[in-house]
């Protein structure tokens, strides 16, 4: 017996509608401990490289518990992982609320689906069993009303992640939402779930994993409990989460408004979408208190989730407060400063089930394209609404187009990179890495932050580690903050593979203590965040086979052009190509990476216990130097 486990993963033969059981091996866990850990190993393990990410028979969806899901205060993250349909390259993605802890006590600690059903079905999995259930009924409804109905055929308990008409239509970055309200969603795995034909996953269950020390457990998580929610930061996270983003990205000349070119905005400006703007239009008790069991995270100390309500007659739908993302990525991005609006379609692109940040940018590019003469509106596909910044309407419209693509929405629903090479324009003003487009906070801002950006292994990712301090990046050598940066990456990598929500200010302490008292090991959290090393190691070597090269571990041209305004004007993402280029092979140094090709060298694999990946980064580190064809 593993203590804190469910001790299983299921593999399901979508087909077949047949599911195979496997016990979790315990040296997987002493290496990967789970979440995070456990994608990248299932992921790198079960998903060839070279496959076709929308081919069912190829991909695999991965879904993950945390090792402490269902154990600790805030364990609130359910891991995703595919190959994602935007970047072709392993992608993994998080949603919160409680999904991961009914799985771990349903009797499952992973989920390894493939495979397309005939007919679109669900998944419901319940205390050891797992049900392939029709959902032909289902099929091109929204994210909320596939969540409402599947509890309503399951059990009214049940966690329920959906896609929505987005992710059967196989938009490339369709999402997956959990429980209506939280989205796991970068990358496209929404779109995987749809080529497999399965429109959501449904868990429940009553069996508590077994304690190592039930008794020592029990206090230690009364206490932390206590501890996190007392802690002096917690009362103003307790208030805003992420939602008083706008302010803090004007301040720094970190917002990505009208398309990246106005990283500064005024006081009174960012006041539209602030913290404060978002508060007003918060929804009465009595309503709230209808959906109050889902909307926090599973025991959070913090409860930062809220639900809001855009003040427009006929559009008073209930919406989570939104994340920092969303208001920057629907609202200042397409230049809407209308709270109400972007409120609305928060509402609208979370139903339609598109990742915002990825809908945001690619229709604000297109925006861009339009207002500087690059393209002729007459001459996209139609229908199409007319592009333009400051216009809820044609965002709005556009989402709906995309969500079927139809007319524009077919160009629109390929994301960035993909739309450049369509229409034959604006690759120099796209704002992705690796063919993923970039999160809300604009590298102009922070030093370090773009080579975060630049060697996230699954494209632009503001989840990737950020540099400490906030300093210009005029500052200094970009390279002098990636050492701080990468521990930053491998202390998150961490909390996803535990499930804690990384909002929430845990200790090294509080880890080490309840993972002693669920698994009866000790660990310090220093050695279990290799976790963050090991996982990057196999999505490089992944990324390598499928053709991946070292010139993509850069960022767009978009953030060398100077801020053009504010107490940051002249700044960039970094100081010039060669800061960039010095940073990258720091990057690699520090990682044990080769120094031109950046795969994982054979003594750092064997140092993180990763000797069986060694042919495969050798077999990677040939295929570079191949010249392309
Ligand atoms: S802190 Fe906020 S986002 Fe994190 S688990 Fe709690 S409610 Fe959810």
């Amino acid at each position: 017996m593993i203590y804190g486990y469910a001790g299983k993963i299921a593999l399901v033969d979508l087909s077949q509608q047949k599911v195979e059981e496997k016990e979790l091996d315990q040296e997987v866990v002493e290496l990967f401990i789970g979440g995070k850990g456990f994608l990248y190993y299932y992921g790198y393990k079960n998903i060839p490289p070279a496959s076709d990410p929308l081919d069912p028979y190829a991909n695999r969806l991965v879904v993950a518990a945390g090792g402490l899901a269902a154990h600790a205060p805030g364990a609130s993250k359910t891991g995703f992982l595919a190959k994602s349909p935007l970047t072709r390259i392993l992608c993994d993605t998080y949603a919160g609320q409680v999904f991961a802890s009914k799985l771990r006590m349903a009797g499952y600690d992973v989920l390894i689906v493939y495979g397309r059903s005939p007919e679109p079905v669900y998944l419901y999995v319940e205390n050891g069993r797992i049900e392939v259930r029709q959902a032909s009924h289902l099929w091109g409804s929204y994210t909320w009303d596939t969540w409402m109905a599947v509890r309503e055929e399951t059990r009214r308990g049940a966690s329920v992640a959906a896609i929505g008409p987005a992710g059967e239509n196989r938009v490339r970055y369709a999402n997956i939402m959990v429980d209506g309200f939280r989205a796991a969603g970068r990358c496209g795995l929404g779109a995987v779930m749809g080529s497999m034909n399965l429109k959501a996953i449904a868990v429940w269950g009553s069996i508590q994993p077994a304690r190592a020390d039930g008794e020592g457990w029990r206090k230690r998580f009364v206490q932390v409990y206590r501890e996190l929610r007392e802690e002096p930061s917690a009362r103003a996270w307790a208030r805003y989460g992420t939602n008083d983003g706008v302010s803090t990205c004007a301040r720094l000349s970190m917002c990505p408004a009208w398309h990246w070119r106005r990283p500064w905005l005024s006081e009174d400006e960012a006041e539209k979408l602030s913290g404060d703007t978002v508060l007003s239009r918060q929804v009465p008790v009595n309503v709230y208190s209808r959906y109050a069991g889902v909307v926090w995270g599973w025991a959070c100390p913090l409860k930062c989730s809220k639900l809001v309500s855009p003040r427009v007659k006929g559009l008073e739908h209930i919406v989570v407060k939104p994340e920092y993302e969303n208001l920057a990525m629907l609202g200042l991005n397409p230049g809407i400063m209308d709270v109400d609006k972007v409120l609305y379609i928060q509402w609208l692109v979370n139903n339609l089930g598109m990742d915002s940040i990825s809908y945001g940018e690619t229709v604000s590019w297109l925006a861009e394209l339009v207002e500087t003469g690059v393209i002729e509106p007459s001459k996209l596909p139609q229908p199409s609404p007319s592009p333009g910044f400051s216009n809820p309407d044609y965002v709005i419209e556009a989402a709906k187009l995309t969500a079927q693509r139809r007319g524009v929405g077919a160009v629109l629903a390929e994301g960035e990179a993909r739309a450049a090479k369509i229409l034959g324009a604006g690759e120099n003003v796209a704002v992705h890495v690796k063919g993923l487009e970039a999160p809300a906070w604009d590298p102009r801002g922070r030093r370090g932050l773009a080579i975060s950006y630049a060697t996230a292994d699954i494209g632009a990712s503001h989840l990737r580690g950020w540099p400490p301090r906030h300093e210009p990046p005029s500052k200094g050598p970009a390279k002098d903050t990636v050492a701080d940066m990468l521990r930053d990456r491998d202390w998150k990598a961490l909390l996803d593979s535990l499930g804690l929500c990384s909002f929430i200010p845990y200790t090294p302490a509080h880890i080490e203590e309840l993972y002693a008292a669920v698994t009866g090991v000790r660990r310090k959290a220093e050695e279990m965040m290799l976790v963050g090393w090991r996982t990057e190691a196999l999505a490089r070597i992944h990324s390598a086979l499928a053709g991946l090269t070292p010139s993509q571990d850069t960022i767009p041209g978009k953030w060398m052009e100077p801020i053009p305004q504010g107490p940051r004007r002249g700044e960039r993402a970094v100081r010039d190509e060669r800061d960039l280029e010095e940073a990258i092979r720091e990057y690699y140094r520090l990682r044990g990476y080769h120094p031109v090709y950046g795969v994982p060298l054979p003594e750092t694999l064997r140092k993180l216990g990763l000797d069986w990946a060694v042919s495969d980064a050798k077999k990677a580190l040939e295929a570079m130097k191949q010249p392309s064809g």
